[in-house]
């Protein structure tokens, strides 16, 4: 379908496309080379952009936008660096099972210091024994009293290190599996919770990776996101609405990949001419020219079925993210191609692009449970259709 974007929606991509241009593409390299988030940059987007509530909505004192909007800026963002846009963007996925589970009261109070630029939420699912199979995690959370207790330890926690709250992801009723999970709404300062050591990672190294571990942790029970046992139905619904946003990661690296590939493959001469004008270098541009496109039509088709609540989000989300995640490295490593040797250096942008690119192929579900779930559509349509 051709892809026609609304005049806001197009206002939105510009400014968040100038800002990256200004302010994150420049220092994309140092903040990479530091291994560090960079606070003072993050800080200025939280209070400079004026998005910080884009996708929260009005009746809770944010802007009301939808997942296109927060695909644009994600891509944009992306597309400048991908660990930076990760510093700002963690809370999107941060707050989803609060969008998809709290009361309109709990929205209210939890996302008014989202809306305004004060502190960022990270997403805690992922264990240590626990990562594409959700259900075998352990962290438990008992009720004692008005309190819920909580203990366990979270890892791989995207933001940890700078959030001031989690939304955290624990069985209330073990023996009654994925419909024993709730999930609670942890303020950074509540007792019994440690933040752990940042990993030290292939890429977005600018975005920080922590564990989080919570002994004897302490929640009042009105830190109960929604209703107890419902938490791993917000947490599907949070991952099939954030799918599309890591696609839009994908479509942000592919198309840097590009932009700079084209840019090389323009100016370097070898045999007393451009490389872009022998055919091989040339179908290596167009391959990627070919992925850009379609990672962007399935991303932003699964933003809109977004928008829609259509009830087949769960597929497309999955599709978009598993194809557009690995156009990324595709896209990357092919850049690397493009520019030999010196791509393979710290001299030139392209080698970053590979590495940040992989753990779009990893987090919110591997490629694999991407395709688990695509091919258990396929196989159910197939029967239907009988
Ligand atoms: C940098 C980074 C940031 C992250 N941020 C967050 C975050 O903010 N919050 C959070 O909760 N989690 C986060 N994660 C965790 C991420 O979602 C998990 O790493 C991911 O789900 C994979 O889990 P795992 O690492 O345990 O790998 P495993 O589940 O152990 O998988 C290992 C391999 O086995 C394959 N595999 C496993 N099961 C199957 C199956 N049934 N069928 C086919 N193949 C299978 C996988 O595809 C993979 O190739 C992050 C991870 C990283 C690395």
């Amino acid at each position: 379908m051709y892809q026609s974007y609304t005049e806001e929606q197009l206002q939105i991509r510009d400014l968040v496309r100038d800002f990256t241009r200004r302010e994150i593409t420049p220092v994309a390299a140092e903040w990479d080379e530091k291994n560090q988030h960079p606070t003072e940059l993050v800080n200025k987007m939280r209070r400079e952009l004026g998005i910080n509530g884009l996708t929260i909505p009005e009746e809770y004192g944010g802007m009301g936008y939808g997942s296109v909007e927060q695909c644009l800026v994600t891509e944009e963002m992306s597309r400048g660096c991908l660990g930076i846009s990760l510093c700002f963007g963690y809370t999107g996925l941060g707050m989803l099972p609060i969008l998809k589970g709290a009361t309109k009261d709990q929205a209210k109070k939890w996302l008014e210091p989202v809306i305004s630029g004060d502190m960022g939420i990270s997403f805690c699912l992922s264990e240590p024994g626990a990562g594409s199979d959700v259900p075998g995690m352990s962290t438990r959370a008992e009720k004692k009293g008005d309190k819920y207790i909580i203990n366990g330890t979270k890892q791989w926690i995207t933001g940890a290190g700078d959030a001031g709250a989690y939304t955290v992801f624990a069985y209330t009723d073990k023996g009654r599996g994925t419909r024993g999970v709730s999930c609670f709404y942890v303020p950074r300062n509540a007792p019994g919770l440690t933040v752990g050591k940042k990993e030290d990672k292939l890429g977005i190294r600018a975005s920080g990776t922590h564990q989080v571990i919570f002994e004897d942790c302490e929640v009042p029970a009105e830190n109960l996101i929604g209703k107890e046992n419902l938490g791993f139905i917000y947490a599907l619904h949070t991952l099939n609405a954030s799918r599309p946003y890591v696609a839009s990661m994908g479509v942000g690296v592919a198309q840097a990949a590009l932009d700079y590939a084209t840019r090389y493959a323009r100016e370097r001469e070898q045999f007393g001419q451009k490389i872009a004008t022998f055919q091989a270098v040339q179908h290596i541009l167009a391959d990627m020219s070919i992925l850009v496109e379609a990672s962007r039509e399935l991303t932003y088709k699964a933003a809109r079925m977004s928008d829609a609540n259509d009830s087949n989000l769960a597929k497309y989300s999955a599709i978009a993210k598993a194809f557009s995640s690995e156009a990324a490295v595709k896209c990357a490593t092919d850049a690397v191609q493009v520019y030999g040797g010196y791509g393979y250096t710290k001299e030139y942008p392209v080698e970053k692009l590979m590495r940040d690119s992989k753990i779009l192929t990893i987090f919110e579900g591997t490629t694999q449970i991407q395709k688990n779930e695509i091919a258990a559509y396929a196989i159910k349509e197939a029967a239907q259709k009988k």
